[in-house]
């Protein structure tokens, strides 16, 4: 029992989709092992997303400073801090976003307290919670449990729970609103213009298909069928490394471990073999469809349909299939 805090993370007053899915990790965690979940907004003007949170669950936190309009790992982590010591949370929960590799370490060490980061999951062993993360690029899952006393700290990789599954709270939560305990001085940085992203840059953690291409596709010349596939989806062209390697797509295109982490409705994997660094990208789609010509590809251990043959022959009857099926 306890109170589990669940981080929820804004950028410019805005809820990010990691905010919604800390706070489904922390409301499942409540069910399993019972307790109460308080969210927390760190920032400066928090009204809008405070109140938009406090439908879900029956008390939100927002730590409130002009000095926290610009994102510090100082000022986050003495913010994050002082409710952490305030409330003696059992958990405190994250989602694994750049922000929180950044400033979950040191508020963990300034709290004396224990971090597991990046997990995929949990699960229970009589009286044990035991969190899950991978090891070795992705190669082993391990085991990982919490000694001493909380709050311990977790973040879950992304769509390690899905940010559209939290529940509404019977009747709108509270809003506390706390003023940040903390002289503007003990932040030690000042942040300079925000990183502006490569034009054209797209966001692929947000699209709801993604048709995915591999080596399989063979020429840059035959991108142009996968990309008439993920038109006839309505959805966005991803790819594994060594398409974005050779330059046949741009970066900001890769799933996988170095690339972009993605979790829509429907993936399609075209002649992708699946290795680990492209799987741990796109293990959280919820329909996988892998197109691979070699029964044994690993892609097919993730794959919710899979076809075995050559993509060239199945992709473009599909594609007429899909705008039949739009125009009927
Ligand atoms: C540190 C590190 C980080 C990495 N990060 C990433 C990452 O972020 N993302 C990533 O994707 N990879 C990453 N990799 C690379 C990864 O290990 C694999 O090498 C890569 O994912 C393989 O890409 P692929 O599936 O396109 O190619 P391959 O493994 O060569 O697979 C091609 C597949 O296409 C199939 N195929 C061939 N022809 C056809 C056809 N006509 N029809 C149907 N199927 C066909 C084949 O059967 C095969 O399964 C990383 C590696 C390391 C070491």
């Amino acid at each position: 029992m306890g109170e589990i805090l669940a981080y929820a993370e804004q950028s410019g007053g805005k809820l990010t989709r990691a905010a919604w899915e800390a706070v489904a990790a922390a409301q499942r965690l409540a069910e399993d092992a019972g307790g109460r979940v308080v969210m927390t907004l760190v920032g400066q003007d928090l009204h809008r997303s405070a109140s938009e949170l406090a439908a879900f669950g029956d008390e939100v936190v927002a730590v409130e400073s002009p000095s926290l309009g610009e994102y510090t790992a100082d000022g986050y982590a003495l913010a994050l801090r002082s409710v952490i010591e305030q409330r003696r949370p059992r958990w405190v929960v994250f989602s694994h976003t750049y922000q929180v590799r950044d400033f979950a370490p040191k508020l963990a060490a300034s709290l004396n307290a224990a971090l597991i980061s990046d997990c995929l999951g949990y699960r229970r062993q009589a009286d044990r919670w035991i969190f899950v993360r991978q090891v070795f690029q992705g190669k082993f899952n391990a085991d990982v449990e919490f000694d001493g006393d909380p709050p311990h700290l977790i973040s879950f990789q992304a769509a390690a729970f899905r940010g559209d599954s939290v529940v509404p709270g019977p009747a709108p939560g509270r809003v506390t609103a706390v003023a940040a305990a903390f002289a503007a001085d003990q932040i030690r940085t000042r942040p300079g213009e925000r990183f502006r992203e490569a034009k054209q840059a797209v966001d692929l953690s947000q699209a709801e298909v993604i048709v995915a291409v591999g080596r399989g596709i063979k020429a840059p010349e035959n991108l142009e069928l996968a990309r008439q596939l993920a038109e006839a989806l309505g959805g966005e062209l991803g790819a594994s490394r060594p398409i974005c390697d050779s330059g046949w797509l741009p970066m900001d295109r890769q799933i996988g471990s170095s690339g972009q982490t993605v979790a829509p409705k429907l993936y399609v994997a075209l002649g992708i073999s699946g290795a680990i660094q492209h799987q741990v990208g796109m293990k959280g789609s919820r329909t996988v469809v892998a197109i691979n010509k070699d029964p044994e590809a690993p892609i097919f251990e993730v794959a919710s349909y899979g076809v075995v043959g050559d993509l060239f022959e199945i992709v473009p009857p599909l594609i007429e299939e899909i705008k039949k099926a739009k125009a009927g």
